[in-house]
């Protein structure tokens, strides 16, 4: 258990008899499916438990208050940013498309990897997200969802990415905890949870042999040692080399195809010798490549590329034989890169 208050998502699903004391066991078990089936913003919404237990749920609900609530590109990308009783603070993104409603997640408040593109790195490491503080971000989603549907898109989160503050694999226990809620209590498909990580190589290999067949995908942002150790301080630690064999376990143990993730930062990792080195590790992992630009931030001095650095660079990576997509990143106009959202509420508060 955490020692910062029991709230509903913070007790284990099998323990919720603990929120209530001399109640049937059915009342637990009504409890749960509206925790984890049906999301509810307000306890008064668990239309069928007695108002006396509702009154008990009270304050006793989230683990966190939703402090900031933004959204863009026509209400299809939704960005929240939630405080915990002891201040700690997380950022989930909603994005809606046509056939898939994904929610982007936080796994940790602030982190410690500091890598040198990246706000939430610039903040440093606050601690770890529970369990509950983690898989809430789902429900809580699913609750607004319900609310308040974005149309035309799914009303429940069908895609989830561990891509919000934070190295999951660095908070492993409560990761693998999360994760057992989403696909065996929620019944969320495990394929459609993506781990994201910058490179915990143990995690990468415990991972892999977990039970479920979770997505992963790797934040490599460079293609060798020597431009990747100055942007993730981790690739000391654990090097490319290892990094790629680890990978590959990942992709032998679970049959699940990596992806590889890079954020194009310019006159840094948009360079033709980067397209051909990125292109050989793709091809080595049988991974697609996911390009997306950076979005600056007043703490990064990394600026995004071009137009034209691009589109050429996307060339090479073609005739290279890689398989890549360039994105644009959602929701620009509200600071939608991770951290981003965290450094408004600290400037509102009058911190940074
Ligand atoms: S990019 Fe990810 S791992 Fe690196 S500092 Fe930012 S949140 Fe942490």
């Amino acid at each position: 258990m955490t020692g910062h208050g029991t709230t509903a998502y913070q007790l284990d699903p099998d323990h919720l008899a603990e929120l209530l004391p001399g109640e049937p066991r059915y009342r637990t078990d009504q409890l749960r499916e509206w925790l984890y089936r049906h999301p509810v913003l307000e306890p008064e919404e668990m239309t069928n438990l007695p108002g006396a237990v509702r009154e008990r749920i009270r304050g006793r609900l989230w683990p966190f208050t939703l402090e900031i609530e933004q959204s863009a590109d026509d209400g299809r990308t939704r960005k929240w940013l939630f405080r915990t009783p002891d201040g700690a603070s997380i950022e989930a993104v909603l994005m809606g498309y046509r056939k898939r409603t994904t929610l982007c997640i936080s796994s940790q408040a602030g982190c410690a990897m500091a890598c040198t593109f990246c706000a939430t790195g610039q903040f440093g490491f606050e601690r770890h997200l529970d369990a509950g503080e983690i898989v809430a971000q789902v429900t809580y989603a699913n609750a607004a969802l319900r609310r308040n549907p974005i149309p035309g898109s799914p009303e429940r989160v069908t895609n989830v990415v561990f891509m919000g503050m934070g190295e999951p694999l660095a908070n492993y226990t409560y990761l693998r905890d999360s994760l057992h809620r989403m696909i065996d209590v929620i019944d969320m498909a495990a394929r459609s949870v993506t781990v994201s990580t910058v490179g915990v190589v143990p995690g990468i290999r415990k991972l892999a042999d977990e039970p479920w067949q979770v997505g992963l995908a790797i934040s490599l942002h460079a293609a060798d040692d020597e431009l990747r150790d100055t942007l993730i301080p981790l690739n000391k630690r654990y090097p490319l080399d290892e990094l790629i064999a680890a990978a590959r376990y990942f992709f032998e143990t679970t049959g699940r195809r990596i992806s590889i993730e890079w954020t194009m930062m310019d006159g840094v990792n948009d360079t033709p010798e980067q397209a051909k080195k990125l292109a050989e590790i793709s091809r080595r992992l049988r991974a697609h490549i996911n390009v997306i630009s950076l979005n600056p931030t007043p703490l990064t001095s990394h600026r995004r590329p071009g137009r034209l650095a691009i589109q050429d660079f996307m060339t090479r990576l073609e005739e290279h034989g890689a398989n890549a997509t360039y994105r644009e990143t959602r929701g620009q106009d509200i600071d939608a890169a991770c951290g981003q959202l965290r450094i408004r509420g600290a400037e509102q508060k009058g911190t940074t």
